[in-house]
């Protein structure tokens, strides 16, 4: 690992002031559970590392009555075991549970977990010119790609993003509000992601010189995460699928289904959620968004498996938010 200078800020604003307008020099660390991977293999070499916890503030879950507001710091574990995230947010809840395993989610923070760069093998070896590093393409586009995008339509690299809350939380409506040197802003999280092509872009819209504060998150809606994993622990998700809907009648309104692992960003299903919604929520219905939602996939040579495997994570976080029994479990 380089050398880096430590700081420890007590204020968001001492730590804006330390950070640099460009992505590289400064890193910005919560629980480290992939920055200090990312120096370890050279990928980050920053010559400061700032750290976020000690800051009062930036962690903590707080319910009122139409949101839940959760600080960027707050671990992955609190968030899994909250009461009120697991009444109200049960989608997020079942992805926090999810990740990595017991000592990623007690060390990991929600901000770090929006942050976190992504998984592809070609981006995390240093002796490999990948196009996120500086290289001239994305060597998975013809590479070994099994893990990658099977949405691959305009994006000039091809891994997916690793996060499996952000699905959820674009699902939900969430907002994350992030300071800068020019004060606070809210993002909607919808917005938040972006697909990196080069060197001196992140798989995020933040400035190099922001940190995320908190998520509010809108409650009120059905919502559930289904996840189809190779394995259960330790691992990413093959692919995710986020769902939240309203349910009157019966019947669903402002449906919004949102994909995981399938493209450098979280992918609204804007077709699944079309073919559910006004429909009454059943098995039919559920297995209807599941076809919509593959409509636009362009797999790579090894990923074109996963296009069933959206069709059932789909359909099943469909009939999960309902609270229809879930039949695949024995
Ligand atoms: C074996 C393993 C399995 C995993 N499985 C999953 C999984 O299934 N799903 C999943 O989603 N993740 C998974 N992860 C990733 C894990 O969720 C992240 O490593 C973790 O959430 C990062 O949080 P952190 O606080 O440790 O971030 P750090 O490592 O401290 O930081 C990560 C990045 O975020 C930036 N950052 C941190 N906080 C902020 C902030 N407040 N504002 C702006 N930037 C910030 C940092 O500068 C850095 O670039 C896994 C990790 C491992 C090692």
């Amino acid at each position: 690992m380089k050398n880096f200078t430590y700081y420890r800020p007590t204020t968001v604003e001492q730590a804006v002031a330390l950070l640099d307008n460009k992505w590289g020099p400064v890193e910005l660390l919560a629980g480290g559970t992939d920055l200090h991977d990312l120096q370890k293999e050279y990928i980050a070499q920053p010559d400061k590392v700032v750290s976020l916890n000690g800051i009062r503030g930036l962690s903590g879950i707080k319910a009122s009555g139409s949101a839940i507001t959760i600080g960027a710091n707050t671990k992955l574990a609190d968030i899994a075991e909250n009461s009120a995230v697991r009444k109200h947010l049960p989608g997020l809840a079942e992805a926090a549970s999810q990740v990595g395993g017991p000592q990623i989610r007690n060390m990991g923070t929600l901000g770090g977990n929006l942050c976190q760069r992504n998984r592809c093998w070609y981006f995390r070896d240093e002796h490999v010119p990948c196009l996120l590093r500086g290289g001239e393409k994305c060597l998975a586009i013809n590479g070994e790609n099994r893990y990658h995008a099977c949405f691959t339509d305009s994006y000039a690299c091809v891994m997916v993003h690793p996060s499996t809350l952000a699905p959820v939380l674009i699902a939900l409506a969430a907002k994350a509000t992030v300071q800068g040197p020019k004060g606070k802003r809210e993002i909607e999280l919808s917005r938040f992601f972006q697909a990196p092509a080069k060197a001196d872009e992140r798989e995020h819209v933040l400035a190099a010189n922001e940190i995320v504060l908190s998520v509010s998150i809108p409650i009120g809606s059905k919502n559930a995460s289904y996840e189809v994993r190779h394995k259960q622990s330790y691992d990413w998700p093959l692919v995710q699928a986020a769902a939240a809907f309203d349910l009157k009648g019966g019947k669903a309104s402002n449906v919004r289904i949102v994909l995981g692992h399938v493209a450098p960003v979280p992918l609204l299903a804007g077709d699944a959620a079309k073919a559910l919604e006004g429909q009454p929520v059943n098995e039919e219905t559920a297995a209807e968004a599941g076809k919509a939602a593959i409509k636009g996939a362009k797999p790579l040579s090894q990923t074109g498996y996963k296009l069933q495997l959206v069709q059932v994570a789909v359909k099943r976080a469909i009939l999960t938010a309902a609270g229809a029994k879930k039949y695949w479990q024995v």
